[in-house]
């Protein structure tokens, strides 16, 4: 037995890692980073090795039972990224290295035992094991050999090994059970006319649905994707084949459905300004970044791809993050059609082993750029040489979840780690980025649109004033939105809707008493649904019969409020009954890829208005759309939160850019309540640099981020006056601690948080306001100190993104 030991990370909620004894054997392969086996109570886990040379344990240590893959799993600069992330989040290791790996990797007692060719019968127990082994065609996992054998065998299997009987795997839990070729439904190559498409397919819209889908999908679909995924059924699928406008086919397992979509050609030419961008992207040095700071349709994504491209040359590799990938496709099949093969597309449509998959290929550097959303910023690119953020001021980028980490910060740390460059882009940049400018990030301006097109008018209708269109039910509709939409389907263009509020209606109340629903589990109102009918929660998903009269005064009339996309979409179904209309929110875009499939029917120009919550504000480019009408602006501009006028801004910015990106041009109506608000004014004025500045002076005083650094403690449990009380000791051990310190931190609260109560869940919280170095001692230690008690949880936020 050797006298070195190991430290390894567990994916677990532990403090701090454990010490294990490291088998002379498997002396070499145990270093920091590498995949190990090893007990657990009872069970057999896979931990990472962060220290392979640490001092041995005062109790004895249990041995590391197996290094199962030749390579260590993470390179010394993840490893190093993971580190950082857990102190600075306070975040324990194992669960931020949890977060790193994918899910695939980290299989309990999946480890697999192969009896090798050859292996010579003996005595004992480990005879019994390779004669057990022999009548399971010579695998099987090590959990199944010990039920088998009724006994711990990772001592036998030790032997077996040294003496090369038998060999260890880990594997994920799926990429052995799925075979290895599958059914795929391919198009036949007549593709009927739309025309003709009207009459074969008529009263047979599931049929055509599905013609469509896969035509979005490049012609081919394997039918588990379009059963499972997309809940086409076999009948459908039958039919189609029947009436000869597909065949099925077997072929190889198509892992990634993005392999299937078609993929575009980049434009030939950078026009100057993209070529200067990139002309400053290449000479950042390996501590620096860049901020890409241009306009919706200035032509940011043709800059990454070629930064990307120049990175590859060199032999290094790149990653590409977005915030959300199924609201992206056309970025992807951007990046898709410049480097084919050598893209691996991170996205959460992939199972556990396909993720393990590309995870394996881009570690081996058979791929070499990640693109993906969050959490791609740990893909393990091989010599990665830049990171690239679209829209980088999206709050997505920030974890819900331990470890709370931001994707920019992280990847600043990777980048810097890795020697590799960072560029961040967007159209409308957060104010911390925008204040980074003046000191580590470069400022990259693309000022004008592609083809010199104008940034589309904006105007502002006050609907208190403008005259409103009768007969629209409670939807706010202006005379102005209305004339637009008709000249709009006069011409055949197309026209998107964003409210931001899913549902029917925000709420029902009782006009008598003023009671309104409120859900039972969490302090928000319930939301009214059509189709199916129904009050439903949008925190916990409770629901409940409408109901036909007040619970509280039996009053027969009740009243909704706040209207939402499914009531805007009836209301324009009932004026427009020739128009083709689509809704894009979370209800509709349930099953995977459905994103996809609403996109690539605005795309084709099957749609004529396309209704959406912010979900349509997106990256997308879409030459034949020349008006984009805000229904309600006002939706988030007074949440409790000092970032909703950021928020709103960027919404309708970001919402504005999609008009007029082709040669028609286009335009923009806003429709509020609160037309002087900075918010309303710059996104009118296209003048985001004017709207920071006023921003970063409102958050001098009382001071928020990036004038000062937050830190938020969010206290929760079934039991109200528990947390209440909790959140007092939480408040007073701050404020101790600052006060022996003499640490310039504010601590403010306890207060109960905007809502109070989701699932549940009572919820206050406690505000530490003060310089980034100051809050992450109180970080450090809080993370030591602050732990749960029962089932009252405190959560430590740093760099909180919402304060709700
Ligand atoms: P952004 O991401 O900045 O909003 P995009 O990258 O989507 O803008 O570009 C807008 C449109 O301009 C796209 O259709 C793109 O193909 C086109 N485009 C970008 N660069 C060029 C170029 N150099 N020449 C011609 N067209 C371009
Ligand atoms: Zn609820």
């Amino acid at each position: 037995m050797s006298d070195r030991f190991a430290l390894v990370a567990l994916p677990l909620p532990l403090a701090t890692p454990y010490t294990y004894r490291i088998p002379e054997t498997e002396g070499d392969r145990v270093v920091p980073g590498a995949r190990v086996v090893v007990p657990v109570r009872r069970r057999e886990l896979i931990g990472v090795v962060v220290d392979a040379d640490t001092a041995p344990p005062s109790a004895a240590a249990k041995d590391i039972l197996a290094v199962p893959d030749a390579e260590p799993a993470l390179s010394p600069a993840l490893l190093a990224t993971a580190e950082w992330i857990s102190g600075y989040y306070a975040a324990p290791l194992g669960l931020t290295l949890k977060s790193i790996l994918p899910g695939g990797m980290w299989g309990e007692s999946r480890v697999i035992i192969s009896r090798r060719n050859g292996a010579q019968d003996m005595g004992g127990v480990a005879g019994q094991l390779l004669t057990w082994l022999q009548g399971r065609a010579g695998r099987a996992t090590v959990s199944a050999a010990s039920r088998a054998l009724k006994r711990p065998l990772w001592d036998v299997i030790g032997r077996l090994m040294r003496v090369d009987a038998v060999t260890l795997d880990v594997e994920p839990p799926d990429t052995r059970a799925a075979g290895l070729t599958e059914r795929v439904l391919v198009l036949s190559p007549q593709r009927p006319t739309l025309i003709e498409r009207d009459a074969l397919f008529k009263r047979r819209p599931k049929q055509r649905q599905l013609y469509e889908t896969l035509e979005a999908l490049g012609g081919s679909a394997p039918v588990r994707h379009l059963s499972e995924q997309l809940g086409f059924g076999d009948g459908v699928v039958k039919k189609l084949v029947q009436e000869g406008l597909a065949s099925l086919d077997r072929s190889e397992v198509l892992r990634d459905p993005f392999a299937g979509s078609p993929a575009s050609p980049p434009p030939a030419q950078l026009t100057p300004d993209q070529r200067s961008a990139l002309d400053a992207i290449n000479t950042i040095g390996p501590e620096g970044g860049a901020l890409l700071f241009g306009v919706t349709g200035s032509g940011k994504t043709l800059v990454y791809l070629e930064a990307v491209r120049q990175v590859l040359s060199t032999g290094r590799g790149a990653i590409v993050l977005v915030p959300e990938i199924g609201l992206t496709p056309q970025t992807v099949s951007r990046f898709r059609g410049l480097f084919g093969d050598q893209i691996a597309v991170l996205h959460s449509g992939l199972s556990d082993g396909e993720r393990a998959d590309a995870w394996r290929l881009l570690r081996r550097g058979d791929r070499r750029v990640a693109v993906g959303a969050r959490s791609a910023v740990f893909a393990p690119v091989a010599d990665l040489g830049i990171i690239v953020i679209d829209e980088e001021h999206e709050a997505s980028y920030k974890n819900g979840e331990t470890p709370r980490y931001h994707t920019r910060d992280v990847a600043a740390v990777r980048a810097r780690l890795e020697g590799a460059r960072l560029v961040l882009g967007s159209a409308t940049p957060s104010l911390e980025t925008m204040v980074r400018t003046e000191t580590s990030l470069k400022l990259l301006r693309l000022p004008v649109r592609i083809g010199a097109r104008p940034l589309p008018p904006v105007e502002i209708l006050d609907l208190r004033v403008v005259p409103k269109v009768t007969g629209t039910g409670p939807v706010p509709w202006s005379e102005a939105l209305e004339a637009g939409v008709v000249a709009g389907l006069a011409k055949g263009e197309q026209t998107l809707l964003l409210l931001n509020r899913r549902g029917y209606a925000a709420f029902l109340h009782c006009p008598d008493c003023g009671e309104v629903w409120q859900c039972p589990h969490c302090s928000i109102s319930l939301t009214v649904h059509q189709a199916p009918a129904g009050l439903r929660c949008h925190y916990c998903g409770h629901e409940e019969p409408l109901p036909f009269s007040c619970r509280t005064c039996a009053n027969p009339v009740q009243q909704m409020r706040g209207v939402g996309t499914q009531q805007l979409e009836q209301m324009l179904r009932d004026r427009y009954p020739d128009a083709r209309i689509t809704r894009m929110d979370l209800d509709t875009t349930s099953t995977k890829w459905s994103h996809q499939r609403i996109l690539a029917s605005v795309e084709s120009g099957d749609v004529d208005i396309l209704i959406g919550t912010q979900m349509i504000a997106k990256g997308l480019d879409f030459p034949n759309v020349t008006l984009v009408g805000v229904i309600d602006a006002d939706t988030g501009l007074y949440l409790p939160d000092f970032r909703s006028a950021e928020r709103t801004f960027q919404l309708l910015a970001q919402v504005a850019g999609r008009a007029g990106r082709g040669r028609k041009g286009g335009r923009v109506l806003v429709q509020t309540r609160h037309p002087g608000h900075h918010a309303l004014v710059f996104a009118r004025d296209h003048d985001t640099e004017a709207f920071l500045r006023q921003e970063r002076q409102i958050r001098e005083e009382p001071p928020y981020p990036p004038a000062t650094s937050l830190v938020n403690l969010l206290i929760s449990g079934p039991d109200e006056g528990k947390v209440g009380r909790r959140a007092a000791q939480v408040a007073d051990w701050c404020s101790a601690l600052v006060q022996r310190y003499a640490l310039p931190i504010g601590v403010l609260g306890p207060a109960p948080c905007p809502l109070v109560r989701i699932k549940d869940r009572w919820r206050w919280h406690v505000l530490l306001r003060g310089p980034s170095r100051s809050l992450g001692r109180i970080v450090r230690y809080g993370a030591r100190r602050l732990r749960r008690e029962g089932t009252t949880r405190i959560v430590i936020d740093r760099d909180p993104v919402s304060l709700l």
